[in-house]
């Protein structure tokens, strides 16, 4: 079927539907909550139900707007087209979905990761003719942690931390990276403060069976002998603080070479909630599709990777996104 990439978005000429669009459209399907993908009002929304839910958290939605929830392998009918939502791993509520039309059929991953993530429904390739996929971190330099290797240096690094009479200060986006943070961390039974930009999403996760227990909210005055979970821009805050904090960066960026400098962090965690480029590689190759396009990211470098593997695959770059890893 026809993909049609726009200014305001991806469109699905053929059964006139949006894909992730940034300005207000018809019918639109939101991948995930992430504020580069969640965005507008539109006349009918789709999403799984925790993407819905954050979607209203974040964007200012109409009572009455039209809002589809579609839960995990749960189907629906757009015009003449069956719309599928399948797991994507990215963050709560992340899918993947599946257009089935005429005969064809076509998934859209949005943000993606083929490993386990610390608190996700796992991802499974879905099998399709066309794919629509991701490219952030579509080049060989980026190879990451496991989630049980991510959660085993983190509550190590919290530990000698505390031990020392330092403060582990562990930096995360607002949604996503945050609450796995949270979430590794209460596991293994370590005291966390919680900042409220990251802790007002920690109900969605535990809405879907991912218990946080115990976290208590960050004060500025009282967080010794806690690890401490905050957006990155408290890092510049908490260092002219005078406490003792020792910063640990957890990110798909840490595998870089010059990410110490870059993040200002002493202790690099590579770990992401995006695929790394062995399991973009993977996801491709596992869905059979013979024609990709890639957006986000790395986007012609790993078009050309998929090239040389006999798949016919383009490159596309929406100007306007920026990553929330
Ligand atoms: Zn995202």
């Amino acid at each position: 079927m026809r993909v049609d990439h726009q200014a305001e978005g991806i469109h699905l000429p053929d059964i006139d539907l949006w894909l992730d669009a940034r300005e207000p459209v018809g019918a639109n399907w939101i991948s995930h909550a992430h504020s580069d993908h969640a965005r507008g009002v539109h006349r009918c929304t789709y999403g799984t139900p925790p993407t819905l839910a954050l979607y209203r958290m974040r964007v200012d939605v109409p009572e009455d707007a039209r809002l589809c929830a579609l839960a995990y392998g749960d189907s629906v009918l757009h015009g003449e087209a069956k719309l599928t939502a399948m797991p994507a791993a990215h963050i709560v509520g992340a899918a993947q979905l599946l257009v089935e039309w005429r005969g064809e059929r076509l998934v859209y991953t949005g943000d993606i990761k083929l490993q386990r993530p610390l608190c996700g429904v796992e991802t499974r390739p879905v099998p399709c003719d066309q794919l629509i996929i991701e490219s952030t971190f579509g080049l060989p330099v980026y190879r990451f942690l496991s989630c049980e290797q991510a959660r085993e240096r983190m509550v190590a690094f919290a530990r000698e931390c505390l031990a020392d009479g330092a403060t582990p200060a562990f930096l995360g986006y607002p949604l996503g990276r945050g609450q796995e943070v949270v979430y590794a961390l209460r596991q293994a039974g370590v005291p966390v403060q919680v900042h409220g930009a990251i802790a007002r999403y920690l109900p969605v996760y535990e809405e879907q069976g991912w218990q946080m227990g115990g976290w208590e909210p960050y004060e500025a005055k009282a967080g010794k002998g806690r690890a401490l979970v905050v957006v990155p821009g408290m890092r510049a805050y908490l260092e002219a603080s005078g406490r003792n904090v020792r910063v640990a960066y957890v990110s798909g960026w840490a595998a870089l070479s010059n990410a110490r400098t870059r993040a200002g962090a002493e202790f690099l965690i590579p770990y992401s909630d995006h695929a790394g480029f062995d399991e973009l590689l993977a996801l491709v190759r596992a869905t059979g599709a013979r024609e990709v396009d890639v957006v986000h990211g790395y986007t012609e470098a790993f078009a050309r990777i998929l090239r040389a593997e006999g798949i016919a695959a383009r490159g596309i770059t929406h100007a306007t996104r920026q990553a929330q890893d």
